[in-house]
């Protein structure tokens, strides 16, 4: 298949009038229009606007998609003890089901192709089925809790790390290696030091296995872990195993010079998801420092109920505002940062090799915007329209691992409405779980 448009390879690399030859699901050429189309003349073709590499939510709660809106305007602990944890422990298999698939599908309609996504304690094999059924490439986890946890999501040490390894060998690498696992600690909070060792045990039993945790979000948080370790959190994830260039950290906000050292020194992954930050007021995370210090800092929405979309321009450009207004400089966080951050920076987090970028022999994960909109008239600065002003709804074409899921801005892989409608029909028992929650606090 031939891809026409405006081709924005890498941050770098901006071919007007260009094309994209995908055969399989392998980005085979890319260069000018004329070139490719005229070398290839018998393959179909497509056109778009502007063509890009599929983006990569570098944290993501795909499960918590039937709870936009429940828990708004909320302070951390409040938001996850008083809703988020409630909500999860109502979610029957069916549920937690329809709430994974409307994440996904939100996802690909706003050109997100890769995630990793961070599920829930209890029926996480159905959020992997409806990420294979949907065709998005992932990075996926059940959520171990074995401490300070609501009774509906508590669960032994040994009974999680059994599950994730059942999942493992289910699971990772699954749907033609679109699939893949990750150990899934909640955050040190919620987790023994048994569960956090043998997280990081059973992620280096399985080759490509990573390991998906929170980290520092919140003030509470560290302090919480501080008083039961003696150690800051990041120390604390570094004894029992917790970083390394399998790792990856969402938040990392409240961290001090040593930590960032040991996040740098262990090639350990940082998911910055700027707008739940914002919205959380957790705080601001020192990505401009981290970038200098070399570590690999993705992109992340975090959940729809701190975000409240899963959109991926909006995370780039609040990434790029909010670092902006932190530091008092308009010269920090330009566009090609958040642009490779969301993309290729995702990649890497995410653990898959050849993603990120349109390079010959790269996967084919691939975004097509319309541009046809007042929005991007006149369109100086095709990178800077795609950070600064682009949104979601502008995906007309979304393609992974060389399939098409999304075309003239219609879902293609599965019946979109049809989801929308099983999601409107699920009524959330949360008053239920509220008193278990209450209980567990720290
Ligand atoms: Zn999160």
């Amino acid at each position: 298949m031939k891809l026409f448009g405006t081709v924005i390879a890498d941050s770098d690399t901006i071919i007007e009038d260009g094309a994209i030859l995908v055969d399989g699901n392998t980005i085979e050429a890319v260069g000018k229009r004329n070139e490719i189309d005229s070398q290839y003349p018998d393959s179909s073709t497509y056109t778009a606007d502007i063509l890009c590499p599929g983006f990569v939510g570098g944290h993501i709660h795909s499960v918590q998609s039937l709870g936009r809106g429940i828990a708004d305007d909320l302070e951390l602990l409040d938001w996850l003890f008083e809703r988020i944890l409630p909500m999860e422990a109502s979610l029957s298999p069916a549920e937690m089901e329809i709430a994974a698939k409307l994440g996904y599908l939100e996802m690909i309609e706003s050109g997100t192709t890769t995630c990793v996504d961070h599920l829930s304690v209890h029926h996480a094999e159905r959020a992997f089925e409806a990420a294979g059924e949907i065709g998005i490439r992932g990075v996926l986890g059940k959520v171990l809790m074995d401490q300070r946890s609501p009774d509906g999501l508590c669960e032994s040490t040994a009974a999680g790390l059994e599950e994730s390894e059942h999942l493992i060998n289910k699971y990772h690498g699954s749907f033609d290696d679109r699939i893949r696992y990750a150990v899934t600690p909640r955050f040190a909070v919620s987790c023994s030091e048994d569960c956090l060792r043998g997280a990081r045990e059973l992620a280096d039993r399985y080759d490509g296995v990573r390991i998906h945790t929170h980290a520092s979000e919140n003030r509470d948080e560290i302090a919480t872990v501080e008083e039961e370790t003696g150690m800051r959190n990041i120390h604390w994830l570094d004894e029992v195993g917790l970083t390394g260039p399998d790792v990856v950290l969402a938040h990392c906000i409240w961290t001090d010079e040593s930590e960032r050292e040991v996040l740098a020194e262990t090639g350990t992954h940082v998911t910055h998801c700027p707008s739940s930050n914002m919205k959380l007021a957790s705080g601001v995370a020192p990505v401009p420092d981290y970038l200098e210090r070399g570590i690999n800092v993705a992109l992340g929405n975090d959940g729809p109920p701190c975000n409240n979309t899963l959109d991926p321009f909006t995370e780039m450009r609040q990434g790029s505002l909010l670092q902006k207004v932190d530091r008092l400089n308009p010269v920090v966080a330009p566009a090609p940062t958040l642009f490779e951050m969301a993309t290729i920076n995702g990649a890497r987090a995410a653990g898959f090799e050849k993603l990120g970028a349109i390079r010959p022999g790269w996967r084919a994960d691939i975004v097509g915007l319309s541009t046809a909109v007042t929005r991007a008239t006149p369109l100086h600065d095709p990178l800077s329209h795609l950070v600064y002003a682009a949104r979601g709804d502008d995906v007309v074409f979304t393609m992974v691992d060389g399939e098409v899921l999304v075309e003239d801005g219609e879902v293609t892989a599965v019946d979109a409405e049809s989801i929308r409608d099983e999601a409107r029909n699920v009524d959330l028992s949360i008053d239920e779980h509220l008193a278990d929650a209450a209980q567990a606090r720290p």
